[in-house]
């Protein structure tokens, strides 16, 4: 089975016009075997308390692509220090990043259809390293590609979040505030999306680095980014 990879950024390479980008909805298989021997390498590396999980090192090539997003059970992962996830065909990462708590390096490099992260992989507080291709990322420098426009009201059923990404209060179809903002992670700035239950939890947010845009926001072709290789 070869890779599949995403025509979201193809405008930055042929220099055509921006249309709007859409988030991924792909939805995993939870009941093939990949899916199966995922949940029980993080089993086994939680139990036996591993430093690094790489499970495209123990997972056969067509196995580890057939993963699109990882399970929330890596919040047991808490002696975990390197994530390594070279290579693979994620389109989204849980929120529960954040309850790695030991999580020191990140590594999902050519990970093409990776185009952001939950905000909550800011709570892994002794992150320092990471190794992300920029360029498939939401508004990266290099080239600005648009944020995809977020709903208003509607639980998106490919993430379903459940609670404040700020608070930990739940949230719903009739609370979620969901917003886009790129703050710095280790090394890279990343677009992170926020499930926010709240305007409050919003005003909460950090400032976003210069060079990016300077607030949160709801994405969608109008918003003004910065402009490229603006350095
Ligand atoms: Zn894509
Ligand atoms: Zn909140």
């Amino acid at each position: 089975m070869s890779r599949p990879y995403c025509k979201c950024f193809e405008a930055q390479y042929s220099g055509s016009k921006w249309s709007k980008t859409k988030l991924h909805t792909e939805q995993q298989d939870t009941e093939c075997d990949a899916w199966k021997r995922l949940l029980e390498l993080v089993e086994i590396a939680a139990a036996e308390k591993h430093k690094v999980f790489a499970p495209e090192c123990e997972m056969e090539p067509e196995d580890w692509h057939q993963i699109v997003t990882l399970p929330k059970t890596i919040s047991k992962l808490k002696s975990v220090k390197r994530l390594l996830l070279y290579g693979s065909n994620l389109v989204r990462i849980p929120p529960e990043i954040g309850e790695m708590t030991n999580l020191k390096e990140f590594d999902p490099y050519t990970s093409y259809r990776l185009h952001w992260f939950p905000y909550e992989i800011t709570r892994c507080k002794k992150l320092k390293d990471s190794t992300v291709s920029t360029r498939a990322l939401y508004g990266n420098f290099k080239y600005r590609p648009p944020f995809p426009k977020l709903p208003v009201g509607v639980v998106p059923e490919a993430s379903s979040p459940t609670k404040c990404s700020v608070c930990d209060a739940s949230v719903n179809a009739s609370n979620l505030h969901q917003v886009w903002i790129s703050l710095r992670v280790a090394t890279d700035v990343l677009p992170l999306l926020v499930n926010a239950c709240s305007q409050g939890c919003i005003d909460k947010l950090p400032h976003p680095p210069k060079r990016y845009i300077q607030k949160p926001h709801r994405g969608g072709l109008n918003i003004q980014q910065p402009p490229k290789d603006y350095l």
